[in-house]
C-alpha cells in the first residue's frame, strides 16, 4: 500500500491557568481541572522532546501555549524555543499554537523558524458561542486569515463530540474548507469531570463517519487525528486511515496521555502503510 502516514508531536510549553472559559478545555482556570500547570517549560526539555519525537519518525513538532494569545514575553519565549529546536533539528517542521495572533506576531514567529501556525476554529460559529463566552469565533477566524497573510502555512481544525448537531458539524467543516488549511487537526472530546460539557460520547462509527465527511469536503487537506484518538476509537483506531486520515499526533497530548508511540508505529506497520519521511511527500 502506497499511503504514507504523517506523524506529528505536540509540546505544551506553557500549561494551564488560562483566563478563557472554553468548555472543552482543562487548561481554563475557570474549570479547576486537576492538571499540571507551569508558566514556561525549560528550553532544554523542549529540545529533548523534539528530538525524541523525531526519533519515532515525527516530522512535525508543535509548540503550544495556553491562553488567549501572545503578549511580548510569551512571543519572545516561543521564538526562543523555536530557534533552539531549529538549531538542533533544522529539518523539523515547526508549528506554533499560541492562540489569537496578529500578522506582525506571526511574522516574528516565522523569522524565528516557525513553519506553520495552528489555530482551530473548534466548531461552528453558532455552536462555539454556546461553549465559550470570553472570546468570539470570529476572532479565531480572523487569526486564521492572519496566518495566511503572514506567509506561514495554516493548520486549522477543531473538536468533535461536544454535543454539537450534525448541522453544526457541516457548518464548521464548510468554514474550515473556506480557509483551505494545509492541515486540519481532528480532535475528539476527552471528558473530564471538571468540565461543564457532558455530551453523549461519540460511537467509534460516528467518529469514523466524521473523518469520512471531512475527507470528502477537503480532499486536498492533510487530516490529522489528534486528541481523544485512543478513547474515541478504541480498538477501531486502525480504521481511521481507511476513513480518510493521513496523519496522527503521537505521544502525549496537552493534558492527557497518549498511547506509547511504539504502539502507533506497530499499528501503522501492521496495516501495511509507510511512515512519511518528508512533509512534501
Ligand atoms: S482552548 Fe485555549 S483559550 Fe480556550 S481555555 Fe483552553 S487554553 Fe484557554
Amino acid at each position: 500500500m502506497d499511503k504514507a502516514i504523517f506523524l506529528c508531536s505536540i509540546c505544551n510549553i506553557s500549561s494551564g491557568s488560562c483566563a478563557e472559559d472554553c468548555g472543552f478545555c482543562t487548561q481554563s482556570a475557570k474549570h479547576h481541572a486537576d492538571i499540571q500547570k507551569y508558566k514556561y517549560k525549560d528550553i532544554e526539555q523542549i529540545v529533548l522532546e523534539a528530538k525524541n519525537a523525531t526519533n519515532y519518525g515525527a516530522l512535525g513538532f508543535c509548540l503550544v501555549t495556553s491562553g488567549l494569545g501572545l503578549d511580548a514575553k510569551k512571543l519572545s519565549f516561543v521564538c526562543e524555543a523555536a530557534r533552539a529546536v531549529k538549531a538542533e533539528l533544522p529539518n523539523i517542521h515547526l508549528i506554533a499554537c499560541n492562540g489569537l495572533a496578529s500578522v506582525e506576531q506571526l511574522k516574528e514567529l516565522k523569522n524565528a523558524g516557525v513553519d506553520s501556525y495552528n489555530h482551530n476554529l473548534e466548531s461552528s460559529r453558532f455552536f462555539y458561542e454556546t461553549i465559550c463566552s470570553t472570546h468570539s469565533w470570529e476572532s479565531r477566524y480572523q487569526t486564521c486569515l492572519n496566518v495566511k497573510e503572514s506567509g506561514l502555512t495554516l493548520c486549522s481544525g477543531g473538536i468533535f463530540g461536544l454535543g454539537e448537531s450534525k448541522e453544526d458539524r457541516a457548518s464548521f467543516i464548510q468554514s474550515v474548507k473556506e480557509l483551505s488549511p494545509q492541515t486540519m487537526p481532528l480532535n475528539f472530546y476527552h471528558p473530564n469531570p471538571a468540565l461543564p460539557l457532558h455530551a453523549q460520547p461519540l460511537s467509534e462509527q460516528e467518529a469514523l463517519d466524521i473523518i469520512a465527511e471531512v475527507r470528502a469536503a477537503l480532499p486536498n487537506t492533510m487530516l490529522m487525528v489528534a486528541g481523544g484518538r485512543e478513547i474515541t476509537f478504541k480498538n477501531k483506531q486502525c480504521d481511521i486511515f481507511g476513513a480518510g486520515a493521513d496523519a496522527i499526533v503521537i505521544g502525549d497530548y496537552l493534558t492527557t496521555k497518549g498511547q506509547p508511540p511504539t504502539q502507533d508505529l506497530e499499528m501503522i506497520e501492521k496495516l501495511g502503510y509507510k511512515i512519511a519521511k518528508s512533509c512534501h511527500a
